[in-house]
């Protein structure tokens, strides 16, 4: 670990993220190893690592529509902005509650 991301604090999303990696990475690593799979079935030291480089190179893809989406309802309800200004959407205060939970 480099020293900037050992002083580095994480965010709340940041933990998420990474937790998430972690349970993509062992579902990953139970599916390479399905006895279901037959002779293509997966097993040793490596699964670990090809489930790890499976999960990095396809969560990019799995995630674009989500960000997309959460992009979108951003543009609609901004988070940030002066105290008085209301969301152009929903004419509450911003941040408004949707642009709360997106953030
Ligand atoms: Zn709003």
């Amino acid at each position: 670990m480099s020293t900037w991301r050992a002083q580095a604090r994480p965010t709340r999303l940041a933990e998420d993220m990474d937790a998430a990696h972690r349970l993509g990475v062992g579902a990953a690593s139970a599916g390479l190893q399905d006895a279901a799979l037959g002779a293509a079935r997966l097993t040793g030291d490596g699964v670990p690592l090809l489930a790890d480089a499976a999960v990095s190179s396809a969560t990019p893809f799995l995630r674009a529509p989500l960000l997309s989406r959460i992009s979108r309802a951003l543009a609609l309800h901004p988070p940030g902005g002066d105290p008085e200004d209301t969301c152009p959407t929903c004419a509450a205060p911003v941040p408004c509650a949707t642009a709360r939970a997106l953030t």
